[in-house]
């Protein structure tokens, strides 16, 4: 038997991936999805690297997912002159009207945030560099000045970002540079947009209708949560989103660092009962960045993710700028592998008995009941055909000990499934009759290594089959 991992790699584009050998040899050891970080993106080596990813795709015949990351409304310093360093105590003028060059003279920086001097009150924190220095606001003519005392000093260096964890931001939640480098995304065919720095339900909903207007395909949405605001606000974005991430890095800044791994869960878990897809992101095998081995926490870090429900982990700096990328996926995937085939992981009780007798019932308690019957059977994988997904995001947030292979006839949808836990999508538009779908699938399954001769299989279908019909029926069947 094969044993391919259900829980999805993310690596994250940079300088140390930019050959196509060395994406090839990741997506071959385990990355299902590449991200391009939009903080640090230009056009055309982004256009370059899409085209190399889609290469590779038809290479490997494997289906590999493309995630535009936006900077979203991140703040910066402006320049700084190398070896300036802040003294706790210190005095430091922020300015917002001209781009002054900081040193350890002057004490003035600038800040990319014109609303500053009117967002920010005495007494609130100002975080430079992750944190690691600690301004606090002494007072604002509220016009383009904010004056600051030094509580944690350390060396200060250009375009450092800022975080105001107190602050209400009055930024808008896509940028002018988010708009444009969405706009390029969408012409690049990317399979998913992750969007930074959300802080409400109405920030995915403004991303959803600028995607909606300008492409075909409505890209699915993935809502960062790095801000005290989308924690409160989890229950309202949950809903409009199509997908979470645990961003950590600013979420460890931005919140006190120890409520990350209890915010971490409590995402998880919301996220399964929503049966949408949730990527745990940052610092995951961070030593990797130089060392050529992770750290025991960081081992520990993966496989807790994994046993907790993730459907992806993340991986950034390792991937992006890192001595061996390569190196990196091959041992996030042996973590992974071991635990899940340690038989920890049950059949999930976060998903809510299919209740609300809407139009989606049928297919609701089909694909809630299809894990329970894979599991009865000892079924090696279970199967559907799906035009939107539906299917597939709901089995999967069950987490059956079964493959779950989805076959689709939207191209464009079947990459975006390649982020879900378990899925192993496949293209398929061959719709004669049920019995020739399910001979079809069968022989499909088999090519790929997921069942032999004898083994259960569980299908889910809309009985008459058709593209855009509903699942109504669930068959079981042994392999020839
Ligand atoms: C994070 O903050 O954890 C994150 C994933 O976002 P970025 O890499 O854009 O900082």
């Amino acid at each position: 038997m094969i044993k391919i991992k259900k829980t999805k790699i993310v690596a994250t584009l940079g300088p140390a991936t930019e050959s196509k050998k060395i994406k090839a040899k990741m997506v071959k050891n385990g990355v299902n999805v590449f991200r391009i970080n939009f903080s640090h993106a230009d056009y055309d080596t982004v256009a370059e690297q899409v085209k190399q990813i889609r290469e590779i795709e038809k290479e490997l015949d494997t289906p590999i997912a493309i995630l535009a990351d936006l900077q979203g409304p991140k703040l910066r310093i402006g320049k700084v002159e190398e070896g300036t360093f802040l003294k706790e105590g210190d005095t430091l003028t922020l300015s917002t009207k001209h781009k002054i060059t900081t040193n350890n003279l002057n004490k003035e920086a600038y800040i990319t945030y014109k609303q500053l001097p009117c967002d920010v009150k005495p007494g609130e924190i100002i975080l430079v560099d992750d944190g690691k220095i600690q301004l606090q606001v002494e007072k604002t003519n509220k016009k383009d000045t904010v004056v600051t005392k030094v509580v944690e000093g350390g060396p200060l260096s250009s375009k450092k970002g800022v975080n105001l964890p107190n602050t209400n931001i009055s930024l808008p939640a896509l940028t002018k540079k988010d708009k444009k480098d969405l706009l390029f995304a969408i012409e690049q065919e990317v399979d998913w947009v992750a969007l930074s720095f959300v802080r409400s339900a109405e920030d995915v909903e403004l991303i959803k209708s600028i995607i909606k207007k300008h492409s075909d395909y409505q890209i699915p949405v993935i809502s960062k949560i790095e801000k005290p605001e989308a924690v409160e606000n989890i229950n309202e974005i949950i809903q409009v989103t199509d997908g979470l991430m645990v961003a950590r890095g600013d979420l460890g800044i931005e919140v006190p660092l120890e409520q990350v791994p209890l915010i971490q869960k409590r995402l998880v878990y919301l996220a399964k009962k929503h049966q949408k897809p949730i990527i745990i992101a940052t610092q995951m095998m961070e030593s990797m960045i130089t060392g050529s081995i992770p750290t025991r926490a960081e081992v520990n870090d993966v496989a807790n993710s994994v046993m907790d429900g993730a459907d992806a982990v993340m991986l950034s700096g390792e991937t992006s700028v890192g001595k061996n990328p390569v190196k990196v996926i091959k041992q996030i995937t042996k973590i992974i592998l071991q635990v899940e085939n340690s038989n920890l992981i049950k059949l999930a009780d976060w998903v809510p008995i299919p209740e609300k007798r809407d139009e989606r019932f049928i297919s609701e308690v089909i694909c809630y009941n299809a894990s329970e019957i894979a599991r009865d059977v000892s079924a090696a994988v279970i199967t559907t055909f799906t035009s939107s997904g539906f299917s597939a995001y709901k089995i999967s947030a069950r987490r059956p000990m079964a493959y779950i292979l989805v076959f689709t006839a939207h191209q464009r949808l079947m990459r975006s499934l390649v982020l879900v836990w378990g899925v192993m999508p496949f293209f398929y538009d061959r719709l004669i009759s049920t019995d020739d779908t399910i001979k079809d699938i069968e022989a499909i399954a088999k090519r790929n290594g997921f069942v032999q001769s004898e083994d259960m299989m569980v299908s889910v279908f809309s009985m008459p089959i058709s593209k855009k019909g509903m699942v109504n029926t669930l068959r079981i069947t042994q392999v020839d």
